[in-house]
């Protein structure tokens, strides 16, 4: 494990929130956001209305920015969101999950906590300077986010989609070079 769990499942979710920003897009509808919230495991305050969802799609592009950003700039955003949720981090144990961070109320609105638990998660990543876990799909075609928590630092795709695509196209390259 490169990060507390805590950390690494929000990171987690918010490159996959990101991503489901596609193409295609895979957050359209308020049933879209309940799976992604269960998936998750998300607790606390989630209205499932219209309302609600926007404010989660909205998120995406300041999320992004914040994870492809330099690891300055990315401190200076950190700083800026915490500061605007008035985030005051506590130690919580609730449900299954053992101490773990939480820096806004439960019934804050989902958007906030879920930029807050983002926020929180980066401050890891910055301090830890572990800044290289996070980039852009190797896929030509492909902005998605990559995640990478593995030991050797291979992960380079944002997806098996991209992955297959990739070694098939790899595969052939090869091939074509032989004949
Ligand atoms: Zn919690
Ligand atoms: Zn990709």
């Amino acid at each position: 494990m490169v990060f507390a769990h805590d950390t690494e499942q929000s990171l987690v979710a918010a490159v996959t929130l990101v991503n489901t920003a596609g193409p295609p897009d895979t957050l359209e509808t308020v049933a879209d956001l309940d799976a992604y919230y269960e998936r998750f495991e998300f607790t606390g305050r989630h209205e499932r209305t219209r309302a609600e969802l926007e404010e989660v799609r909205a998120l995406r592009l300041p999320l992004r920015r914040l994870l492809t950003a330099d690891r300055d700039t990315a401190a200076e955003l950190v700083n800026a969101m915490l500061a605007e949720a008035r985030a005051l981090p506590r130690l919580v144990r609730h449900d299954r999950f053992d101490w773990h961070l939480h820096a806004v109320s439960a019934d804050a609105p989902l958007v906030s906590r879920i930029t807050v638990e983002v926020a929180m998660a980066m401050v890891d990543v910055i301090r830890a300077d572990e800044h290289s876990r996070l980039g852009v799909c190797a896929d030509e075609d492909c902005d998605g986010l990559v995640l990478d928590l593995s030991r050797n630092r291979s992960r380079r795709f944002c997806s098996t989609a991209c992955g297959n695509r990739n070694a098939v196209a790899a595969y052939r390259a090869r091939q074509a070079a032989d004949a």
